[in-house]
């Protein structure tokens, strides 16, 4: 992209920026207004924007990310590089710093910020601050000043007009101390300010329709494909081929917001139950060994791929009949909603946008023919494997579930919709 932008004009340069040459570069690329601030000294770097390509973090990081932030502030309200915008909108703790740039700012756009995960908050030493160039009353309680560090998240919090985070029940959830992290009493200060706008997926890329990546495509109408992906990815896995063999999966990050440490122990569940396990996942050593010696121990039953494969969460997605997301807390999550669309039905617990996303398969949504998944309370796990073990004995009522989720929503149109609602109502 930089490549496409780099014939443009620079609107913007400066020889001094954070200890080196920048420059703004402004154009259009992938059919985007773009506008990209160019600091070799910051950011051209082998390994990932967080991290050397041995995992360390950069030790800069407070100074990359003030960086972009001080420049989208620039951006909004410097009439000499372009028309300003209407909205900043700032995702995280990475651009929780715009908010400081701006404040006090007597012409400045509405501004909002995104939480994702308040697990990551940008908290630094407040040695970082004479390198920030931030104004001068920004280190403040009501500012980024977060238990005497600067807090990047928390200055985005506490001086944004608006805050959205990825769902309803984790915007309600992160005024409680359970869920809070150490914000909870800030959220609820600021409840007036706090939406919850669930995520949607690309609905293109994530369609079994069209899909190339899965062994045989399917849509509500026409799931004779799906058995046939089923027996793919246990051919892939090493799995027993069994149709009738209830095939659990899962893909996600291996860590403990990810509670599938409470999945280990249940293996003698599934055994029980003869469901089989196909685990795409990455992160915690500990739980990647684990997974690993589970899958050396129950061959043709368990089975588990270490890394981060993307057309092979499409297969997972499109062969397994459930997924498992046992998470202690879930912002939104993505993979529910590529499951209710390739039709494996979600079994997640009920906190955060899993709660939003999932309709619990219970008497009364069997009777309404309105259920897409299961849904259950901390320690429930192992009873919802039992009660998913019935509903796949029971056929008929299984494919009405996997029509449902199939026919769910998960696409941006309302989530879009809902922050241009937002949008207007701040401008
Ligand atoms: P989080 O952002 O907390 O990791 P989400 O569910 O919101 O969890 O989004 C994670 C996305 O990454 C999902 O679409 C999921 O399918 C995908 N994913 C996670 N782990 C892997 C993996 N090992 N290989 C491929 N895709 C993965």
């Amino acid at each position: 992209m930089l490549a496409a932008l780099s014939a443009a004009e620079p609107v913007w340069t400066d020889g001094h920026y954070f200890g080196g040459a920048a420059r703004l570069l402004r154009g259009r690329a992938a059919g985007l207004d773009l506008a990209v601030l160019d600091a070799p000294h910051l950011f051209s770097r082998p390994g990932n924007p967080y991290a050397a390509a041995n995992g360390a973090e950069w030790p800069d990081n407070p100074q990359r990310f003030a960086a972009l932030a001080r420049m989208a502030a620039t951006i909004a309200t410097d009439d000499s590089i372009g028309p300003p915008p209407d909205v900043v909108h700032a995702h995280d703790w990475q651009a929780g710093l715009t908010m400081a740039y701006l404040d006090g700012e007597s012409r400045r756009p509405a501004t909002v910020l995104t939480v994702h995960n308040l697990a990551f908050q940008g908290n630094f030493d407040a040695a970082v601050l004479p390198s920030l160039g931030l104004p001068a009353n920004a280190f403040r309680m009501e500012g980024a000043e977060f238990h005497g560090m600067v807090g990047y998240l928390k200055a985005g919090l506490a001086l944004a007009d608006a805050i959205t985070t990825v769902s309803p029940t984790y915007a309600a959830e992160i005024q409680t101390p359970e869920f809070g992290m150490g914000f909870d009493g800030l959220l609820a200060h600021r409840k007036a300010a706090l939406h919850g706008i669930l995520n949607g997926i690309d609905d293109a890329i994530w369609d079994p329709a069209t899909d190339d990546t899965i062994a045989a495509k399917f849509d509500v109408d026409h799931l004779a494909g799906r058995p046939i992906n089923k027996l793919a990815l246990q051919s892939h896995f090493g799995l027993d081929r069994n149709a009738d063999a209830l095939l659990l999966g899962v893909i996600s990050r291996l860590s403990w917001q990810k509670g599938l440490d409470m999945l280990l122990p249940l293996r003698d569940t599934l055994a029980a139950l003869g469901a089989q396990l196909v685990v795409i996942g990455a992160g915690e050593p500990d739980l990647e060994h684990r997974f690993r010696a589970a899958a050396a121990a129950h061959p043709g039953r368990i089975a588990c791929f270490i890394g981060y494969d993307e057309a092979l969460a499409h297969k997972v997605q499109a062969g397994i009949d459930a997924i498992l997301i046992p998470s202690r807390f879930e912002p939104c999550g993505l993979t529910q909603l590529c499951a209710l669309r390739y039709g494996a039905l979600p079994i997640v617990a009920r906190v955060g946008g899993l709660a939003d996303t999932v309709i619990d398969a219970n008497a009364a949504a069997l009777d309404a023919n309105t259920g897409t998944g299961l849904q259950f309370s901390p320690g429930q796990f192992a009873q919802a494997l039992n009660r998913a073990a019935g509903l796949w004995s029971r056929r008929e009522i299984w494919s009405r579930l996997q029509r449902n989720a199939m026919q769910t929503d998960v696409s941006w149109r309302r989530p879009a919709a809902q922050y241009a609602a937002l949008y207007k109502s701040l401008v």
